[in-house]
C-alpha cells in the first residue's frame, strides 16, 4: 500500500515526508484493520514532521484523525465487525494499571502510546488499531467531516469541560481554528453565550455565523465578564488578558500542547477572587465517546479542505503556511 513516512524531520517546505510502498498491516490480537476513507491533518503532524516531537521509531506513518471501514479482524476482538465505520485517534494505548488510569485519568498515563508517533497512523491506505481504543462514529456526517472531530474535536471538548462553564454561562474563546470552532458549537448547543476573541477577521465572521454573541480582536475585552474561558491560541501573552476578563470564581482552561511563555501574573489583578487557570493534556476515551455522542445529537458544521493522499506533503506545507481553510483532510481514493 501507499504510506507516507517521516523520513528525517525537517521544516515542511523541505518535504520531510516520504511516499513509500509498504506492506499492508496485519491486525494483531485485539486489533482491527481499517481501510482508510479519510485522515485529517492535525497541527501535531506538523510538529512530528518538523521534529518538535522527536521520532520514537524510524519511518513512522503519521495521521491520528483516521476514519475507515473495518476490513479485517485480529483474534479476540469484541464490539467491532467487518464493514463498521470506526475512528482512530491520538491516544492509542495506556497500561490501564497505573494510578492515573485507575482513577479515570488515562490521558495522564506515563506509559501511553500515540498513533502516528509510536505506531503507524492514517496517512496510508490501511491502518490498524486496538478495537477497545477505536471509536464508533455518529451518522449524518461524511467520512471527511468526521476526521477532524477525532482530535481537534475531542481535545477541544475536553478543554471546554475543564473550563467548568456553568449551565447557560458566559464563555470566552481565545483563538478560533479547527478545534475552537467545534467546541464553540457544543457550548452554544448547550445554551452558553459565547464571545470569541481572535485576530483573524475571517474567523470572527465564522464565529458570528455559528451563533457567537460577539467577536472581537484577540486582546480586546469581551462585552461582559466571563464565567469561563478557553485559550486555543498558543499564545502565553493572552493568559493574563483572559484571566482579567473572568468574573469572580471563573476558570481559564488552556487547550494546547504548546504555549509560548506566560508573562508574570499579578495576584490581585489576575487570580484573586478565586479565578483559576488549568491546562489540558490530550483526552480520555470517555471524553471521546461523550463528544462523539453530542456530535450525533447536534449536527456540527465542519469545514474541510480535501487533498488526495498523494498530496499529503502539500497539505503539510499549506498547514505550515496557514493556507488551509478549516481542516485539511486526506482521501486515499483521490
Ligand atoms: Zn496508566
Ligand atoms: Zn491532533
Amino acid at each position: 500500500m501507499i504510506g507516507w513516512q517521516v523520513a528525517t524531520p525537517a521544516p515542511a517546505a523541505a518535504r520531510p515526508l516520504r511516499r513509500a510502498l509498504v506492506p499492508v498491516p496485519e491486525p494483531a490480537v485485539g486489533q482491527v484493520r481499517l481501510r482508510v476513507a479519510a485522515c485529517g491533518v492535525c497541527r501535531t503532524d506538523l510538529h512530528l514532521a518538523e521534529g518538535d516531537l522527536p521520532p520514537r521509531r524510524p519511518g513512522t506513518i503519521p495521521g491520528h484523525e483516521v476514519v475507515g471501514y473495518v476490513d479485517a479482524l485480529g483474534d479476540d476482538v469484541d464490539g467491532a465487525a467487518i464493514g463498521d465505520r470506526l475512528g482512530i485517534a491520538w491516544l492509542r494505548e495506556t497500561d490501564g494499571a497505573c494510578g492515573y488510569c485507575r482513577r479515570g485519568a488515562e490521558n495522564l498515563c506515563p506509559a501511553s502510546r500515540y498513533t502516528g508517533w509510536d505506531a503507524d497512523g492514517g496517512y496510508a491506505e490501511y491502518a490498524v488499531v486496538r478495537a477497545d481504543y477505536a471509536y464508533q462514529l455518529p451518522a449524518g456526517y461524511s467520512d471527511g467531516e468526521l476526521a477532524p472531530l477525532l482530535c481537534a474535536g475531542i481535545v477541544g471538548f475536553r478543554a471546554l469541560r475543564r473550563a467548568e462553564l456553568p449551565p447557560g454561562g458566559r464563555l470566552g474563546i481565545y483563538g478560533f481554528g479547527a478545534s475552537a470552532h467545534l467546541a464553540a458549537q457544543v457550548a452554544l448547543a448547550e445554551g452558553a453565550r459565547v464571545h470569541v476573541m481572535t485576530r483573524s477577521e475571517a474567523a470572527r465572521q465564522l464565529a458570528l455565523s455559528l451563533g457567537a454573541s460577539s467577536a472581537s480582536g484577540a486582546y480586546e475585552a469581551p462585552p461582559e465578564p466571563l464565567d469561563a474561558a478557553v485559550l486555543f491560541a498558543p499564545v502565553g501573552d493572552l493568559v493574563p488578558v483572559a484571566l482579567r476578563a473572568l468574573d469572580r470564581g471563573g476558570t481559564l482552561s488552556i487547550a494546547g500542547i504548546h504555549l509560548s511563555d506566560v508573562p508574570v501574573l499579578n495576584y490581585q489583578q489576575h487570580l484573586f477572587q478565586e479565578r483559576s487557570v488549568r491546562s489540558t493534556t490530550a483526552n480520555t476515551r470517555a471524553d471521546g465517546h461523550e463528544f462523539l455522542e453530542i456530535a450525533g445529537r447536534h449536527r456540527l458544521a465542519v469545514t474541510i479542505t480535501p487533498y488526495p493522499l498523494d498530496r499529503a506533503d502539500d497539505a503539510l506545507v499549506d498547514l505550515a503556511a496557514d493556507r488551509v481553510n478549516g481542516a485539511a483532510v486526506l482521501f486515499p481514493s483521490g
